[in-house]
């Protein structure tokens, strides 16, 4: 089919519709052929047609049309266009405009996609005069539920990006907000856990999206859904809430797989890619949007390819922390363009349960550039279970689910892996990778410090040729001189639950020195820290503290990073501004607002003082305190008129 050009009638539809599209980019498209267009393409151009064939301005044959049509049921037969397309066009009355445009997510399905745009993000830096080592990209699951916005009162559908309906009725219907979230968090997606689907409705539904459309339509839901809701398996996602990791750049550069691998696992939703976008508030206002999406924004998103594979045996091999990890060995297999022979276990309860051991066949499922992962065992056989640490024969325990080494001072593999994570984590010296690592462990070298004490004679005696002793030397000086950022430095140590993301959020309100003396209570009151997390972190800390000083002593180069108050978001209208929190809130726990509130920029204070800006009132508070705020000056506000003002 030929390009087409819009005439002025036309283009008027169109931007009733959906001004979120470029017209230009919309005459291409449907220039295009089918097989070109990614989905969303074919939805822009199914809902454009149908409105300029009501306004009487048809573009394409009612062949085309339908052709259109064919194709989005064979490519999702269950598409919630394919019900709605009546209520979605015509119904305009019932539309009302979006708190906020919602915009679409541009889309990358190649790791070169990602490279151009983190290219384009570093551009924006540069003519910024942003330093790099500023540049975080947060990833996160991109959930595949249904796409709503959340202002506090109202619940809206994504419509066409500007106008949405009301459905506010999902709440009514005792629909929670994830993650015991408040209202008013903005954009998300209506979800159902995978496991509680697969276990209590896949019998009764297709699949997850008839749910959700129930939930949001305007009927009583069937009772299994209803039970669904109260149990908390069906729930609103705010994207603000969703389990996410932020990285470097250069992190996300160099261990794309795996980082992509691990968020993609991090929730019990259908997730169909993952979302990066970079954190830095300067760089996205310099970047801006187009009318169809975000550009600091961007989504990944991969076809899957499965094979059934055989196990040939299942080998033990010990992480840094002591974990046994159970190594599947494959008969070779081709999978979405490379050749697998090995495949990691979650942990050896699942060898145990599900039965991996040798002969047993699994199905095998590789995610575009994603680490292959065994989707299920189709035929289990026998499993292995070693009773002794591969590496130092200390007879092993089991911890939850996982086989362990307790072995914490003397377990070689345990050691190495230490050793050698510290320096890919530093990611500014070359050299002392697995192999020489391992040599050097050979002549009792066991400490980071110790690396650090060789003199350049000492390699020779360990068998290093001349040049390779003088390289080592020289990388280790420039370990120490270039500059790093101190939240990777303090990562390297590798103390569980300690990787870049929670160092940094530590570091935005603590020096690296002082973080040693933190108690639970204090880290707790950073926002991301719950009780679990940070008495592990406190117990670490313990642990690493003597090794740390020494490494920390010999001089390292590091970047602090800047304090959370030093860099204010001043585009929320509370930004700067001091909250007191009283009363119970009904829409959401006291804390999580609190948290919330810090996150835009807000400090929070536990009591009323003349420089309070303003004193938020949930239910049962006294008179006499709302008047002693009033003769302060405070400006006094319920809980509903809050979430208002911070969503508008
Ligand atoms: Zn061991």
């Amino acid at each position: 089919m030929s390009k087409i050009n819009f005439n002025k009638e036309q283009l008027a539809v169109i931007e009733q519709i959906d001004n979120t599209i470029e017209a230009s980019s919309l005459e291409a498209m449907f220039g295009r052929t089918i097989d070109d267009l990614s989905l969303d393409d074919l939805l822009s151009l199914l809902k454009i047609a149908n409105a300029l064939y009501r306004s009487s301005t048809q573009i394409v044959s009612d062949n085309i049309y339908d052709s259109y049509i064919a194709e989005l049921k064979s490519r999702e037969p269950s598409h919630p266009y394919l019900s709605t397309i009546e209520p979605e066009v015509t119904s305009d009355s019932k539309t009302v405009v979006l708190p906020k445009k919602m915009l679409s997510t541009d889309k990358a399905y190649s790791f070169d996609e990602i490279k151009r745009w983190i290219d384009r993000l570093l551009k924006a830096a540069k003519e910024l005069d942003v330093n790099e080592s500023n540049i975080l990209i947060r990833v996160t699951p991109k959930l595949d539920g249904y796409a709503a916005y959340d202002d506090g009162k109202t619940l809206y559908t994504r419509g066409d990006g500007i106008r949405g309906q009301d459905i506010t009725r999902a709440f009514t219907k005792g629909l929670k907000v994830a993650e015991n979230g408040v209202r008013g968090l903005g954009p998300g997606e209506i979800v159902i856990k995978k496991s509680y689907f697969d276990a209590f409705l896949s019998d009764t539904f297709e699949n997850s999206r008839n749910i959700q459309a129930a939930i949001i339509a305007e009927k009583k839901v069937d009772e299994s859904i209803q039970k669904a809701i109260n149990k908390g398996a069906c729930v609103f996602f705010p994207f603000s809430l969703i389990e996410n990791q932020t990285s470097h750049f250069k992190d996300i550069l160099s261990d794309f797989d795996h980082i992509v691998e691990k968020i993609w696992n991090s929730v019990d939703y259908d997730i169909d890619g993952v979302i990066l976008e970079v954190t830095n508030d300067v760089i996205k206002q310099h970047m801006g949007a187009t009318r169809h999406h975000h550009r600091w924004q961007i989504a990944f998103k991969v076809n899957a390819e499965s094979a059934e594979v055989k196990v040939l045996k299942v080998v033990p091999q010990t992480s840094r922390t002591g974990r046994i990890s159970p190594v599947a060995e494959l008969e070779p297999t081709k999978l979405s363009g490379a050749t697998i022979s090995r495949v990691t276990v979650h942990h050896y309860n699942m060898v145990k349960t599900n039965r991996v051991g040798p002969g047993a066949i699994v199905q095998l499922v590789r995610s575009g550039l994603v680490i292959p992962k065994i989707e299920k065992v189709i035929k289990g056989a026998e499993p292995e279970l070693p009773d002794q640490c591969p590496s130092c024969h200390t007879h092993l325990i089991w911890e939850a689910d996982h086989l362990v080494c307790p072995n914490k001072t003397d377990c070689p593999a345990q050691t190495e892996n230490t050793l050698v994570h510290f320096f890919r984590t530093l990611a500014n010296n070359d050299g002392f990778g697995p192999k020489v690592i391992e040599k050097l462990h050979l002549y009792s070298i066991k400490r980071i410090h110790e690396i650090y004490a060789i003199p350049k004679h000492q390699y020779l005696t360990f068998g290093f040729g001349d040049k390779t002793a003088q390289n080592l030397v020289d990388q280790l000086r420039a370990s120490l001189e270039i500059e790093i950022e101190d939240w990777r430095f303090l990562a390297a140590f590798g103390v569980s639950r300690l990787a870049g993301g929670n160092c940094e959020k530590l570091l935005q309100h603590h020096s690296i020195v002082e973080l040693f003396d933190l108690s639970v209570d204090d880290m707790v009151k950073v926002d991301g820290f719950a009780n679990v997390s940070a008495e592990a972190i406190v117990e670490g800390l313990v642990n690493i503290r003597e090794e740390f000083f020494k490494v920390y002593n010999l001089g390292f180069n590091l970047a602090v990073t800047p304090k959370r108050s030093e860099q204010v978001n001043t585009q929320s209208p509370i930004a700067g501004k001091i909250i007191v929190f009283t009363g119970t809130m009904t829409q959401g726990s006291r804390g999580d607002m609190e948290k919330h509130a810090k996150a835009l920029g807000a400090k929070v204070a536990k009591s009323v003082t003349g420089k309070t800006s303003f004193l938020v009132t949930g239910e049962k508070v006294g008179e006499n305190k709302i008047n002693a705020a009033k003769d302060k000056g405070v400006e006094v506000m319920t809980e509903s008129q809050y979430l208002s003002m911070i969503s508008s």
